[in-house]
């Protein structure tokens, strides 16, 4: 699908915001079709026992990945990342912003997921594990509800080198899928897109993953993955574009969630509201977090995506209602960003339909912001991030300076000093040190 200029005009027309858009211009958007939601979950294609089957799914998985991933044993075997406070980060963005923030503010630490280092050992690890269940019961390896620890075996690498994976990525979603599923044995290809960052590459080789590489952006390495699973037997394809697999991989976080926010005694209901920031790329990450919590909270949750000014794919969808039959560069942005894990020109249609009834807004982020982000919260926190991962921390300024109607129109305004604020941190860990510093260093650079 393309547009002709005149088609583009006309939708600049009919939706002005696009015009900011194409200027790079950071914006908040405020999504109208938000729907309370006890109207909206009887519209939505996936239901709680949906999630519930995923997280049940992870926890027969957790004796093996307790085994194959010793640094996951402490938890025993699953993969989950802490929720902190982070007050200096807050008092700083004060400061910057010379604007107090009510509330709490948090960071949820999905750079710190084990295996995977970012938020993709959610969804990337879960798909490989629900096609590697699928694979063992019908090669009869493992019966459901059989401890499945057997599958950490030269047997079962065997039976599973018999099978593909195959994934298109910009890098994080080919480093799960490919250290996941080449631990169990299966023959992985990654197509990554020019994004990628080299030493994922390098690490996903180094484990016998087969990377292919590719001078195009994140859309063309998908539709490459997708051709060559087509063309071969005994092939999973996992489609980052319209995964149900993975989405639900991504929603089981929210129990997760709901549990940590009850350990620290914070409550969730119609006095506390709860702002969650979500940095998006193609939308199954963010999307998938934001279905699980709207799930559980309901009304109370708040869910805001976040994207680059020159990748803001699920923006362009959402607002015109194209949703992928769209693609930012045929508004003639660049989808040239730092922010590596976001570097998507075209959503999904799937989770940008799903979000229509469920998210409150989308709002842009400049790089040169991430970085100096990327930097403050290493200041002042000691947490070292990759520049994705910030695109959530700007969110609660946006709120509170261009999301007065919001506030307003949700009955928020005397509830804000009882909020919780989360930025999802998404990625970061694994970063190489050398690599980070000039992230860094781009952050503290004085203009
Ligand atoms: C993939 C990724 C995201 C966004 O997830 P999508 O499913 O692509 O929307 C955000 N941050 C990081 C670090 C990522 O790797």
């Amino acid at each position: 699908m393309s547009f002709s200029a005149q088609e583009i005009n006309k939708l600049i027309g009919e939706f002005p915001l696009l015009e900011q858009l194409q200027r790079t211009e950071p914006l908040l958007w405020l999504n109208p079709k938000l729907t309370d939601f006890s109207n909206a979950s009887a519209q939505l294609p996936l239901s709680q026992s949906d999630v519930a089957d995923a997280s049940a799914r992870l926890k027969r998985f957790a004796p093996y990945i307790a085994e194959a991933f010793p640094e996951t044993a402490a938890n025993k075997g699953i993969i989950e990342s802490p929720l902190r406070e982070v007050p200096l980060f807050k008092g700083q963005m004060e400061l910057e912003s010379a604007q107090r923030i009510p509330g709490r503010l948090m960071l949820k630490c999905d750079s710190h997921l084990p295996i995977s280092g970012s938020i993709k050992a959610r969804g990337g690890i879960y798909e490989v594990l629900k096609y590697a269940e699928t694979v063992a019961l019908e090669a009869e390896l493992i019966s459901t509800g059989a401890c499945y620890t057997e599958l950490n075996s030269d047997l079962c690498r065997n039976v599973f080198s018999q099978h593909q994976i195959v994934v298109g990525s910009t890098g994080n979603l080919g480093l799960s899928i490919g250290i996941m599923g080449a631990a169990l044995g299966f023959l992985v290809t990654v197509h990554m897109s020019a994004d990628a960052r080299q030493w994922k590459k390098d690490l996903l080789r180094s484990k016998g993953v087969q990377v292919i590489e590719y001078e195009d952006d994140y859309s063309k390495a998908v539709e490459e993955g997708r051709k060559q699973a087509l063309s071969q037997e005994r092939c999973h394809f996992v489609d980052d574009e319209n995964s149900s697999d993975l989405f639900l991989g991504y929603a089981v976080a929210a129990e997760r969630l709901a549990k940590q926010l009850t350990e620290q005694n914070i409550q969730v209901d119609a006095v506390h509201p709860l702002f969650v920031y979500l940095p998006c790329g193609v939308g199954g990450g963010p999307g998938g977090v934001a279905f699980g919590l709207k799930l559980l909270f309901g009304d109370h949750v708040h869910c805001f995506f976040a994207e680059p000014t020159h990748s803001p794919c699920m923006l362009v969808g959402m607002y015109t209602g194209l949703h992928d039959q769209i693609s930012v560069q045929e508004l003639g942005i660049d989808n040239q960003t730092c922010a590596d894990g976001l570097a998507v020109g075209r959503a999904s249609g799937f989770v940008g339909k799903v979000m229509d009834p469920l998210l409150s807004g989308i709002y842009t982020v400049e790089d040169q912001k991430l970085y100096e982000l990327l930097a403050r919260i290493y200041e002042t926190e000691n947490i070292a991030l990759e520049p994705s991962a910030l695109a959530g921390a700007p969110g609660i300024v946006n709120l509170l300076s261009q999301g007065e109607s919001y506030l307003n129109d949700h009955g928020l305004q005397d509830k804000m000093e009882n909020a919780t604020h989360i930025i999802w941190a998404t990625g970061g860990s694994m970063v190489p040190e050398k690599e980070w510093q000039q992230y860094y260093q781009q952050g503290t650079k004085k203009f």
